[in-house]
């Protein structure tokens, strides 16, 4: 097998191999570092032998760090995994012609694992033994995982045990390819705050011989565990929760708390998966925004309506707007659970609500956007841009999609003053940031 040299590293944490004029991504590969490569057709590669390592590679802290595609950084120090993140975005800012020097240092954990309060493992089997597992990189295998070291470590082992169970009890995993068996995936949501850990266990079909059993056992070994659902998942798709939900066991649901507030979370509901660095966000979101006690906000993508409650006590409304309806059932709850009546939720997509807003000439003054990672639909720029809101907080969990926004705001009159990334998602290439926009 020829050897290949990395020659940079892209934004995603992969070495950058030149062959035959060609553009490879190789995961687990330093600029610099030599390797005997196997190329795949999609312009990726793996390294099947490591000739000749950088000094600045690390020992990952998971043994199948080279095999699975869930964080891609853990060969990299941490410290230089945030330079990465910094200079990232400082980079795209550049590109995008806005002055980078507003992008300020990224804000890092102390303790950059185990940070996950929800994670979804894929069941299967192999030579008659029960795994739970995720993704290879760039594939649809399976890699068998144990514990995984960005996940809360109550759930690592609450998933083991569900394995050691089903092989005990003969409950059988879901094949996708021969379409048999029942139990598909294993999540497990925790709130180290509240002291309550929901699993649900997403099944095939609706019928579960000897779930009684099953969650008996289950909960005599975790007693901690505060409720169990079953999730059914007849569809073959990647999404992993189905429209049919029978809670075997408590509520149903989670509570957490974050900044002081109490919230309510389903298992089909959006919540943020690094506590203590969106504690750090929403903070910093109402520092930037510094809202006024006659303000009036109007929250995009809403979620369970944390960032909303969490504004509704320094300004007189505000207004949060969601298209999933289970998130807008969980935030009028938590409005109501932390007294927050100044605050209204609506079940609307945001391009829609927002141009029956702008039609009926309503005002904000302040608008927070918070959306999944394509981020915003034209639409909702352009209305937003004719709301002529003085500020824009701006919640990104993709940088790419964040810059094609901003150059809308800018050229319509809005300066950027501050771009402050946070580190949701250590060992992992993803980078989230808050950004604040005002009116000239
Ligand atoms: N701000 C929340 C949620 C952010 S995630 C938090 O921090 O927890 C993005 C949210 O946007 C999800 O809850 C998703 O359901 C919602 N969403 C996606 N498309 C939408 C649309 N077109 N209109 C309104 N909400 C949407």
């Amino acid at each position: 097998m020829d050897v290949y040299e990395a020659t940079s590293l892209s934004d995603k944490g992969y070495g950058v191999v030149i062959k035959d004029k060609q553009k490879f991504y190789v995961p687990n590969l330093l600029p610099g570092e030599k390797a005997e490569i196997r190329f795949f057709k999609s312009g990726y590669g793996k390294v099947e032998r490591l000739i000749e390592s950088s000094m600045k590679r690390i020992k990952p802290k998971c043994p199948r760090f080279s095999d699975c595609g869930g964080c891609m950084l853990q060969h990299i120090p941490y410290e230089k995994q945030l330079e990465m993140k910094t200079n990232l975005v400082r980079s795209k800012m550049h590109q995008s012609g806005f002055d980078e020097s507003l992008c300020l240092p990224i804000i890092g954990m102390k303790e950059p694992f185990f940070y996950r309060n929800k994670v979804q493992m894929i069941i299967s089997e192999k030579d008659r033994k029960i795994m739970s597992g995720l993704f290879e990189e760039n594939t649809h295998k399976i890699v068998n995982i144990d514990k995984c070291v960005i996940q809360d470590d109550k759930a690592n082992k609450i998933i083991k045990t569900c394995r050691d169970l089903m092989q005990l009890q003969k409950i059988k995993p879901y094949d996708e390819d021969k379409k048999t068996g029942l139990v598909r995936y294993i999540f497990v949501r925790t709130s180290n705050e509240a002291k309550q850990i929901l699993v649900v266990i997403v099944t095939s079909e609706e019928t579960f011989p000897g779930r009684n059993n099953f969650v008996k056992a289950l909960r005599e070994i975790h007693p901690e565990i505060t409720s169990i659902v079953q999730n059914v998942n007849s569809r073959s798709t990647s999404v992993v929760l189905g429209d049919f939900e029978r809670v075997l066991f408590g509520q149903g649901r989670i509570e957490d708390v974050l900044l002081g507030k109490k919230y309510t979370i389903s298992p089909k509901t959006f919540y943020q998966v690094n506590h203590r660095q969106t504690e750090i966000m929403y903070k910093k979101a109402l520092e930037f925004a510094k809202p006024k006690q006659e303000d009036i906000v109007l929250e995009l993508y809403s979620g369970i309506g944390t960032i909303g409650i969490l504004f509704a006590e320094y300004v007189k409304k505000v207004i949060g707007v969601e298209l999933n309806k289970e998130s807008v059932k969980n935030a009028i709850m938590n409005a109501r659970i932390n007294q927050a009546k100044n605050i209204k939720f609506y079940h609307e997509d945001a391009a829609e609500f927002l141009h029956d807003y702008v039609m009926q000439e309503y005002k904000a003054d302040i608008v927070i956007v918070d959306p999944p990672r394509e981020g915003l639909d034209r639409n909702v720029v352009d209305l937003i841009i004719k709301l002529k809101p003085e500020k824009i907080c701006y919640l990104s969990c993709n940088p790419d999609s964040l810059m094609n926004d901003l150059a809308f705001f800018v050229k319509a009159n809005y300066q950027i003053k501050r771009v402050q990334p946070v580190d949701m998602f250590p060992q992992t290439y993803h980078v989230e940031s808050v950004s604040l926009l005002s009116l000239k």
